[in-house]
């Protein structure tokens, strides 16, 4: 009965997060590993009187082999996992200074990648050493998610630092120094594993997920210099824009491509090497979120800023004398003029202001008149093709449309 009440009032989702948290899972789950690590590692120690380092390592590889021989201890597994992450997360905020509670998300993504690939792998049920390779073969991959997960907290504060002009050197240095770890790493891990294994699928995921974190680290801070630059520099820099536009669209571009690479290569896997549901599934989730959705937004952005770039080719610069007879700052930035697009309502604007601006509106800043209506022009010439009964019901419509206009402003 309280079940049933409580899905009523608050949903599904919210019961089972609040008997997670009031169950303690992860907490019980830990515990249950770590008890039963403990005891097996006694058991080696009592059998076994040899203490050099090789026989140090082999028990050492037999415990993580034990530790996920069924289900439930790889739920354990994955708890632990997951705490480690979540303190590699905790560690990066404190070092660089960020407090965003949301950003902790690090050790659920891990547990949930961890788990999945553990699933994928079937790992519970391969011969204990093909099962000792997995497990190192996800660790690796595991690697290279957090390294995306630490990009992920850094970049943000590099624009937020370079773009509020915050000029605390410490701050800086310490952003710069983890985009540096972000560099390095994954080129140093990558010269390790090919170094150490022969070409397989497995190694090319790693390796296009480590390239990957190495291209996303060059764009950030590339960005971060042209905000640096901006910053520095005394007057507006109409181009700046443009260019971040062109630096971001060119990562994300081969961000995608590298998704399309991911997907073949998981393609590979499931038709040559190990099917599966859930790999498939995971193919589909892959294929709709990091190829589908971000083909979607990348050509959404490039055809809105096309829009905004043709309307504002379409308005009058404005000539010196203007400027000089006009002597105000851009309204939408508060800075000098030095050039200006004059709009129909005989406002002065930048154009790479303007243009932003046109990415959410159509409408002046100021008077809230209609810029540049595309549409209008599209009605026009299909007027054009109509009888004149409608061009003169669209004349009136306009008409009355302009005098609700002015009714408004006045
Ligand atoms: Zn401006
Ligand atoms: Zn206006």
């Amino acid at each position: 009965m309280w079940i049933k009440t409580f899905v009523r009032n608050y949903g599904l989702y919210i019961l089972l997060e609040s008997q997670w948290t009031r169950l303690h899972v992860p907490q019980v789950l830990r515990v249950f590993w770590l008890t039963r690590l403990t005891e097996q590692a006694i058991y080696i120690m009592l059998a076994s009187n040899e203490t050099n380092s090789a026989a140090l390592l082999g028990s050492l590889r037999y415990l993580l082999v034990r530790g996920c021989e069924t289900v439930i201890a790889v739920l354990g597994m994955t708890s632990v996992l997951s705490g480690i992450s979540h303190q590699i997360g905790c560690a990066m905020q404190v070092f660089l200074v960020v407090e965003d509670p949301e950003d902790r998300s690090i050790g659920a993504v891990s547990a949930i990648l961890f788990f999945i690939l553990a699933l994928q792998n079937g790992l519970t049920s391969l011969e204990p050493e093909k099962r000792f390779m997995r497990l190192y073969r996800n660790f690796c991959l595991l690697f290279t998610a957090i390294l995306h997960f630490i990009h992920n907290m850094v970049s943000p504060l590099l624009f937020s630092l370079s773009a509020s002009r915050n000029m605390s050197v410490n701050r800086h240095a310490r952003a710069l120094l983890v985009c540096l770890f972000l560099f390095t790493a994954p080129i140093l891990f990558l010269y390790y594993l090919w170094a150490h294994h022969s070409l397989s699928t497995w190694l090319l995921a790693v390796t296009a997920f480590s390239i990957e974190v190495v291209i996303k680290v060059v764009i950030s801070l590339l960005i971060y210099t042209l905000f640096m630059v901006d910053a520095f520099r005394s007057s507006m820099w109409e181009q700046l824009d443009d260019y971040v536009y062109y630096i971001r669209a060119t990562g994300n571009s081969i961000e995608f491509i590298f998704g399309i690479f991911l997907f073949f290569n998981g393609a590979w896997i499931l038709l040559f090497e190990s099917g599966g549901t859930i790999r498939a599934l995971m193919m589909c989730i892959h294929a709709y979120f990091n190829i589908w959705c971000q083909a979607i937004a990348g050509w959404k952005t490039f055809i809105k800023r096309r829009h905004a770039v043709h309307k504002i080719n379409s308005l009058p610069q404005a000539s010196a004398e203007q400027l000089r007879a006009f002597e105000d700052v851009c309204a939408i930035c508060y800075q000098e003029l030095t050039t200006a697009r004059i709009t129909r309502c005989n406002h002065y604007f930048h154009s790479a202001c303007l243009s932003k601006w046109l990415y959410l509106q159509d409408t002046c800043p100021l008077c809230h008149k209609t810029l540049y209506n595309v549409q209008e022009t599209n009605n026009e010439s299909i007027s054009l093709l109509n009888n004149d009964q409608e061009q003169e019901q669209q004349q009136q419509q306009q008409q009355q449309q302009q005098q609700q206009q002015h009714e408004h402003h006045d």
